[in-house]
């Protein structure tokens, strides 16, 4: 598919953003089929946490391979790494975590309910009421709030048999992290030369408050994050290539979302931050948003990070964190890029962006989540016409050939045109359907050929069971 202009970097030819369907429709479809359900429900659920049913988890892995297939697997300069989650809590003072990854908090003075003070201002409660100077009261009861106080967002636990403090250690709020101290391990096992990256998929979690809108905030999450690391600048004041490398990286994830993911570009954005909104470290950041049912909302971040990790983890391990560069003879510290994609938030991207209802032949609503083929959960749903005993062993036969392949779903429960609503509200991209002309009726000998039906055009086209596999692989790729 050639890549459609996304609407932020085509000002003024923007189309209207179309925004997604409303939340509830996909959290209710979510739990319905399998996708996504509340934490812990039996038990009254648990805020800002959420379980992966079958189809979830399927969703998800996809989503998880079709970014480490574009960032590690299609590329030269980039190789993977999966580093420990709780390891020396060293690290998150190195990095900066422990004295500077908090968020201002303020208490109602009512009712003790906690708010991110930030979240209050962006709208995240709805309109808040405001005081005679226009102060943020709370959300619930509309009590005074105090002053904001930072707090921060890491989970703290307690590693071996003693809990004091010197056994203290930290959920990791990020993936980065056992990148940067991993650097040189890394480039000296697989000899990269700069520029390269190293990329790492895995949970974080984080001590958030604010309501969570679905998935879109939780408490544990994962992310894929890669750091591409780059020789430094001539001139770190103005720092033109390094500039430009960023602005390269931040077009390649937007077309990852457009072309690989298949998110409607007028739903896509880019928001470069300004120079009060970036780090002290940072040289650049550009956000790729999306519009959620309540506005725009991030959905990674491009970070020019500079050589600030490696810099602050040398000067704390007081280990050199270098590469050396055999041009000038000289050790340098790397400059680095980071985009940072949150997994589970673009799987709800995924949910929202392929709802689709359209009336059917009768008029009837028909829910489609229109995958790319890729991401479906289930690929192909293998239907014979009736439960016939007639039909079963074809059926089987033609499941059993299928399945080693693709994710394949067997289904003989109620009408055909049912079951195929019910693969439609799921995503499957083909249904192959077994039928008596398949296996012969009175006497006469069957075709041996079978339907396969489109979820998107619904068109139906008929194929020896022979030529069954090349005939899906053209529709599904195999994975
Ligand atoms: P936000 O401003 O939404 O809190 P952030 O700027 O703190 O996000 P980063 O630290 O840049 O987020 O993390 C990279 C990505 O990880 C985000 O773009 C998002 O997709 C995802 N992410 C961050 N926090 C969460 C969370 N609590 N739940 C789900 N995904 C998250």
């Amino acid at each position: 598919m050639a890549a459609r202009q996304p609407g932020a970097l085509t000002p003024g030819l923007r189309q209207v953003p179309v925004p997604a369907p409303d939340l509830e429709t996909i959290v209710s479809l979510a739990k319905r089929r399998g996708f996504v359900f509340p934490s812990a429900e039996i038990y009254g659920g648990f805020a800002n946490a959420y379980d992966y049913g079958p189809l979830g988890v399927e969703l998800k892995r996809n989503i998880r391979e079709a970014w480490w297939r574009s960032m590690v697997q299609e590329r030269d300069d980039v190789v993977g790494l999966d580093a420990a989650l709780i390891t020396n809590p060293l690290v998150w003072v190195g990095s900066g975590h422990v004295a500077n990854f908090t968020d201002p908090l303020v208490d109602c003075k009512r009712c003790q309910r906690r708010f991110r003070a930030d979240h209050l201002e962006e709208g995240a409660y709805g309109e808040v009421p405001r005081d005679a100077n226009g102060n943020p009261l709370c959300p619930y009861d509309g009590g005074e709030l105090t002053e904001p106080r930072q707090f921060n967002m890491m989970f703290r636990t307690q590693v071996g048999p003693v809990a004091d403090e010197a056994n203290m250690a930290y959920l990791p709020p990020e993936t980065a992290q056992g990148i940067f101290v991993n650097f040189v391990n890394v480039q000296q096992a697989m000899r990269r030369k700069l520029p390269f990256g190293i990329a790492q998929t895995r949970v974080s979690f984080r001590n958030e408050i604010t309501p969570g809108r679905f998935i879109f905030r939780t408490l544990e999450f994962e992310q894929m994050e890669m750091e591409y690391f780059c020789m430094p600048p001539r001139d770190r004041d103005n720092p033109t290539e390094y500039l430009a490398l960023h602005r390269q990286w931040v077009e390649e994830r937007l077309r990852w979302y457009i072309e690989v993911i298949g998110i409607a570009p007028e739903r896509l954005r880019l928001r470069d931050h300004d120079r009060d909104e970036l780090s002290h470290y940072s040289a650049a950041t550009t956000d790729i948003e999306y519009l959620f049912p309540w506005g725009w909302g991030e959905l990674e971040g491009i970070a020019a990070r500079t050589d600030f990790d490696l810099s602050s983890h040398a000067k704390l391990s007081g280990q050199p964190l270098t590469y050396f560069d055999e041009e000038t003879g000289q050790h340098v510290i790397p400059w680095v890029i980071e985009p940072a994609a949150g997994l589970t938030r673009t799987l709800a991207v995924v949910l929202l962006d392929a709802y689709s209802e359209e009336p059917d032949e009768k008029g009837e609503k028909r829910v489609v989540l229109k995958f790319k083929p890729r991401l479906a959960p289930i690929k192909v749903a293998v239907l014979p016409l009736s439960k016939n005993d007639a039909l079963r062993p074809t059926a089987r036969r033609v499941y059993d050939m299928l399945r080693p392949l693709w994710m394949t779903q067997y289904d003989e429960t109620q009408s055909i045109g049912r079951r195929y609503r019910r693969q439609d509200e799921i995503g499957t991209p083909c249904c192959v359907t077994i039928d008596f002309q398949t296996v012969g009726e009175d006497g006469q000998p069957g075709d041996d050929c079978v339907t396969i039906r489109d979820r998107d055009t619904q068109e139906q086209v008929r194929v020896p069971i022979s030529g069954l596999v090349a005939a899906l692989e053209e529709r599904v790729p195999r994975c």
